[in-house]
């Protein structure tokens, strides 16, 4: 998909929207909640833990979905969970949260910042935080899960939320589908998501009719040669100087390969060789990740890589067997991609609930990915959604426009959201997006 395809033009109002004077017993209910929800909240901010060992997160997540009657699995992909309710007949619909914070040391100042810290899957103990929002959607998940617990009789089919780990590292969801999620509990008619967005006004909906968010691929490459005295460098075959060719020659990937109309980058994140002065090393290691927004663009950019690399490798007079080892399939996530009718039905539904200016239609402005597509890429495909709620005060955004303190972005010491126009806004759009695709029979 080309990025011109994405500025759709601005929202008509229609006659639909709520104005805020109307009476709304969805947002009452909501409002009702939210002393609920937001301690929740705090409780998952105050107790982060890090991807597939989010096991006190999942534990507190099957309570609170366990106690509104879903029939909870736990431990589906490690530590995942998976909620069922079933109301009657109709669609399946799948929700997804995902529970992993970040080893971030929070530096937000908040009274309920956290002070934990533990060990990941490697044994590595690092301080943890909440710094994109997680706790946000699982506390939105519990919320839409409240909501549609107390109105059984106004929606009929059957909910499967998800509490997905290691989204971090882009790791969870296809952990669960490899667990084979949908062999059983059922394979979804529609699946939905959504993220929290630091920068973008508390409260509102930010959605893509298309291209959601970018392919992201981290690439291993070693580099081979043959380690020598750093004064007699006609002895050895020097893999630093290779592998900075090589980094040199990646740079045209996307700037002679792809498209100028296409978007894509190859960044080489980490070079790593050597131990000393005066020593050619017998190997060096580079780390990349990749970007796009478009299936065939992310093939050509892996491809290439892979074809420099190795015929770099023929350059420097390398054997076949010494040639620079590619691995492609470090980390890896396709584009996601909402279906576009779907993506208008629900927008329908997010019409007739939320006023015309809480809507805003997305533009990308950055290559951010997500391990969502993993929940819809499947034979045959199931349409997805996946749209962000605003986490930053209009307040701080003005400030931030004359001048005054930026807004801390995700994965930042400093991330931080407001809690109640965001969670209010997720759970009432989750809710309305649910109702939407279950109507009652
Ligand atoms: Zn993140
Ligand atoms: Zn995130």
């Amino acid at each position: 998909m080309k990025l011109s395809s994405l500025m759709v033009g601005a929202l008509a109002l229609t006659t639909t929207a709520l104005t805020p004077t109307q009476a709304d017993p969805l947002s009452d209910a909501i409002a009702e909640d939210y002393s609920y929800l937001g301690a929740l909240f705090t409780h998952f901010h105050q107790n982060p833990e890090l991807s597939f060992v989010e096991t006190k997160t999942a534990a507190r997540m099957a309570q609170e979905l366990s106690a509104l009657g879903f029939t909870v699995t736990t431990g589906v992909g490690g530590t995942g969970l998976v909620a069922i309710m079933e109301n009657g007949e109709g669609p399946r619909v799948l929700v997804r949260a995902d529970m992993d914070g970040l080893p971030v040391e929070e530096d937000t100042g908040l009274a309920y910042a956290s002070t934990v810290r533990q060990k990941n899957r490697e044994g590595i103990e690092s301080p943890v935080m909440h710094a994109c929002g997680h706790d946000m959607h699982m506390t939105s998940l519990v919320g839409t899960a409240r909501r549609l617990a107390a109105t059984r009789d106004s929606w009929s089919g059957t909910l499967m939320l998800v509490g997905q780990p290691a989204e971090e590292r882009i790791g969870g969801a296809k952990a669960m589908i490899a667990d084979n999620l949908y062999e059983r509990f059922g394979r979804p008619d529609y699946a939905l998501a959504l993220h929290v967005a630091a920068g973008e006004p508390a409260g509102k909906l930010i959605y893509s009719k298309g291209l959601a968010y970018s392919s992201s691929d981290s690439v291993d490459i070693r580099v081979y040669g043959v380690g020598t005295h750093g004064a007699s460098p006609h002895l050895g075959n020097d893999p630093v100087v290779l592998a900075s060719q090589i980094v040199g020659a990646l740079q045209t990937l996307v700037a002679r390969e792809i498209s100028p109309l296409d978007a894509g980058v190859v960044t080489v994140g980490s070079f790593h060789a050597g131990r000393k002065h005066n020593i050619i090393s017998d190997h060096a290691d580079l780390q990349l990740t990749v970007r796009s927004n478009d299936e065939a663009v992310r093939e050509k950019l892996l491809q290439g890589i892979k074809r420099i690399a190795e015929n770099m490798g023929r350059v420097a007079g390398l054997p076949e067997d010494k040639l620079p080892k590619v691995d492609l399939s470090v980390e890896s996530t396709p584009v996601t991609i909402n279906n576009t009718e779907l993506a208008e039905r629900i927008e329908g539904a997010f019409q007739k609930g939320f006023a015309a200016d809480d809507l805003i239609i997305y533009q990308q402005k950055g290559m951010g990915a997500e391990d969502f597509p993993y929940f819809t890429n499947v034979t045959p495909p199931v349409p997805g959604f996946y749209f962000n709620v605003g986490g930053t005060p209009q307040a701080d955004l003005d400030a931030q426009e004359s001048g005054g303190p930026k807004v801390a972005g995700h994965h930042s010491p400093f991330f931080k959201i407001d809690p109640e126009a965001s969670i209010k806004s997720g759970v009432r759009a989750m809710t309305l997006a649910v109702m939407e695709l279950m109507p009652a029979k």
